[in-house]
């Protein structure tokens, strides 16, 4: 049989349409809690008959390295894309990488376009636009770029109801469509809003099961609650503590989360990468950074660009995890919460590393660990 090989692995043709949707920000409580709510029956078919995996997102958890990860089929240190932010050594600015300049290796999509199969790709955001589409020559569409509001659950469920009339009008043979995160980051699992909007997700997936295509459902990272019982965020303000240990200037805090949408998390996630100079003993700052209440897990430039498979030049000197319940800023003045109109939540970390894998064809795989970024594998190559 035809096969492509893109990024060291081979991927066989299509043989009818395979679909990979990334729900955003969709850990799998959201499924499970509209599943219990009798709100998403297509999505209990698939968890109680078909395929259903719990895997592991690319670290940061943030929704760049893993939208590209799941395209590319290979983590961050292959691919690049690290994050929205990293910091330039050389002129020691902030670098946006939400270009496809930044991007090191080709998409699945892009390949299979090249190599004469019909692509189809479909994201919410325009953001994600540029990295995904780049290479591909076929339909590349954007909900926000229509004019759909870009802080609303329509985004998401215009971007799957698109993908759905996509596969009927123009049967192609590989199709992404990639979701926004503003419900997840707006409501708990079970909340009745979260739950309709998994209903509307459901009835667009249903349909695309019923032309005949092969659906494989993950996500590029879970959701977590970041707020206090009284809704108050739990921050560690990491740049303010470093300047208080080191003196001003000495290191600098960079958040992979930082992009032009911070208003639904106000620039908060659970990932930050310190910077300093040759002055700064990076052995005792790893060791007091771990002290801190609220941190997971921070690790050293070396150990952390092999250990969450990361581009080492674009890897802080020190990788900092905040847990579960914390995220981490730089100083409370940056972040402007005023726009927030529920408690904190948010992601970045190993704690949002968990999400989903859901297909409609029985998957012939062995129990090793998976990941996110082995859907299109999952589906070319292990569905039945
Ligand atoms: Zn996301």
């Amino acid at each position: 049989m035809r096969g492509l090989s893109v990024n060291g692995r081979t991927y066989r043709w299509p043989s009818r349409p395979l679909v990979v949707v990334c729900l955003d920000g969709s850990s799998f409580e959201y499924i499970d809690r509209a599943i219990a709510a009798g709100a998403a029956p297509y999505l209990r078919s698939l968890v109680s008959l078909t395929f259903f995996r719990l895997v592991q997102s690319a670290l940061p958890s943030f929704t760049n390295p893993n939208n590209v990860s799941i395209v590319t089929g290979v983590p961050p240190a292959m691919h690049g894309i690290s994050g929205n932010f990293f910091l330039d050594r050389d002129t020691g600015s902030d670098v946006m990488m939400n270009d496809a300049s930044f991007l090191r290796a080709e998409t699945i999509p892009a390949a299979f376009s090249r190599a004469g199969a019909r692509v189809a790709i479909v994201t919410a955001k325009d953001k994600l636009r540029r990295l995904l589409c780049h290479g591909v020559s076929g339909t590349c569409v954007s909900i926000e770029a229509t004019g759909v509001e870009v802080y609303s659950a329509a985004l998401s469920e215009q971007a799957l109801a698109e993908g759905a009339r996509l596969v009927e009008a123009t049967a192609p043979d590989l199709m992404y469509v990639s979701t926004s995160d503003y419900v997840q980051h707006k409501h708990a699992p079970g909340e009745d809003e979260a739950n309709r909007f998994y209903g509307a997700v459901d009835r667009s997936l249903a349909a695309m099961d019923r032309m005949g295509a092969t659906l494989v459902v993950t996500a590029d990272h879970g959701m977590r609650a970041k707020a206090d019982a009284a809704g108050r965020v739990r921050a560690v303000y990491l740049q303010d503590v470093l300047d208080a240990w080191l003196g001003p200037g000495a290191a600098r805090v960079v958040l992979p989360i930082t992009d032009p949408y911070v208003l639904h998390h106000g620039a908060l996630g659970s990932c930050a990468m310190v910077y300093f100079g040759a002055a700064v003993d990076g052995a005792a700052l790893v060791e007091r950074i771990n002290g801190l209440a609220g941190i997971d897990v921070a690790v050293p430039h070396a150990d952390a660009w092999r250990r969450f498979d990361l581009p080492p030049d674009r890897t802080g000197d020190i990788v900092v995890f905040a847990d579960g319940e914390t995220v981490v800023g730089t100083r409370p003045a940056d972040h402007d919460l005023s726009a927030l109109d529920a408690p904190l939540r948010s992601h970045g970390g190993r704690a949002e590393q968990e999400v989903p894998m859901l297909a409609n064809r029985p998957i012939a795989r062995g129990d090793g660990p998976l990941h996110n970024y082995d859907a299109f594998d999952v589906g070319l190559n292990s569905s039945t």
